[in-house]
């Protein structure tokens, strides 16, 4: 299981006729993805995907990470951010920085995948997963975008598709706010699971004025409502509404995580597996959210590699405290916006359809990769 050979493969797809769309804190009219392509002495070959821009993660990867882990076995996978953090890798001075620790997310996805690979087990079976086959996949649609779609548009369309779940983007004042969610809710209906995300665009008093205007929509979880760097800001929100509240897609590392759990900012943390620090490092996290009771629900905003990844981690995470029959419906976020970097880079499309969305049973991340479709996209 030597790696013999460690490249990062940046991506890209261009929304049609100069669209853009995203969130309340911005719009893109680009879809990314930073593939990690990591080849073993005997010719396996292992895929991860870095959250980040990946040019970016290309440049770290070719000139400071690639040297120091060819020629190491895919089995030290586990030792990759301990390496960033004391300095092995990059120095310690800034291998605990967003970009290194989201390069290493990559590496660490990839070689989890040869892991997998050369043992014949996907990897919620090496991380322990209790068996489940599939997850409740929610639509995470509902965008900001600059053609002003109506919010009905995009529900209506996952509602046919036999989504029961969904997330909407809102933040752009509280009658719009109100407008969006009960536009959801009609279509959706009163026992769908609905989540709102601000992504961090407010301060927590308006936050906490939202989460009360709300409050008769019945929502599963209210995400990111105040900027990721506001701790205190999500304490005082968190004590102040009953509706559980989710932040992590723009947090990364341990010691992040550890704030967030240990001060009960969130009820929910969300680590992107890309950012995190792969998928040993979410692991960790979710054993320090285990101890404390708080759910863990990755944020997918990726490629089909990195959407593979959590839906493996997904399944493995224990429902402590829930026993027997209680467990809540796994949801997991899928991505609505067109992407073909999501479905045309493996030779079997996800399928969320119809409320369920199945686990990939093959060894490691269980997908097949089409190189070609992977040079098709690329950047470099
Ligand atoms: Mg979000």
């Amino acid at each position: 299981m030597e790696i013999a050979n460690l490249e990062a493969i940046p991506l890209s797809h261009e929304l049609p006729d100069g669209r853009s769309m995203g969130s309340v804190r911005g719009k893109t009219g680009t879809r990314f993805a930073a593939l990690i392509r990591a080849e073993t002495k005997d010719g396996l070959v292992g895929w991860g995907e870095a959250f980040a821009p990946p040019q970016t993660v290309a440049t770290l990867v070719d000139e400071l990470l690639a040297d120091a882990i060819v020629g190491t076995s895919a089995y030290e996978v586990e030792s990759l951010a301990e390496r960033s953090y004391t300095g092995d890798l990059v120095g310690y001075h800034f291998g605990g920085s967003a970009f290194v620790q989201s390069a290493i997310s990559g590496i660490d996805m990839a070689l989890w995948d040869l892991k997998g690979k050369a043992s014949g087990e996907p990897i919620h079976r090496l991380l322990g997963s209790s068996g489940t086959h599939s997850v409740v996949p929610y639509a995470s649609t509902g965008y900001v975008t600059e053609w002003e779609q109506d919010i009905r548009e995009p529900l209506e369309q996952a509602a046919e598709e036999g989504f029961d779940a969904a997330k909407i983007k809102i933040g752009r004042g509280v009658e719009d706010d109100v407008h969006r969610v009960a536009a959801a809710r009609d279509i959706l209906g009163d026992d769908a699971d609905l989540m709102v995300d601000f992504n961090g665009n407010l301060r927590p008093k308006q936050a906490i004025r939202a989460a009360k205007e709300l409050a008769e929509f019945d929502l599963t979880w209210i995400e990111e409502p105040v900027p990721p760097e506001n701790l205190s800001g999500y304490k005082r929100v968190q004590k102040s509404i009953d509706v559980p509240l989710a932040a992590g897609e723009a947090h990364y590392g341990r010691f992040e995580f550890k704030r967030l759990i240990d001060e009960r900012a969130v009820d929910i943390v969300q680590p992107n597996l890309g950012r995190v620090g792969g998928l040993s490092e979410a692991r960790l996290v979710a054993d320090m959210a285990k101890a404390e009771n708080v759910a863990i629900y990755p944020h997918v905003w990726n490629s089909a590699v990195g959407v593979a990844a959590a839906l493996q981690f997904a399944i493995s995470i224990s429902d402590y405290p829930h026993a027997g029959n209680v467990r809540e419906p796994l949801l997991f976020e899928f991505d609505r916006s067109e992407n073909p970097l999501r479905h045309g880079l493996i030779e079997t499309p996800f399928d969320p359809t119809g409320g369920e969305l199945e686990i990939p049973q093959k060894p490691g991340l269980g997908i097949e990769i089409d190189e070609n479709a992977v040079e098709r996209y690329r950047i470099d």
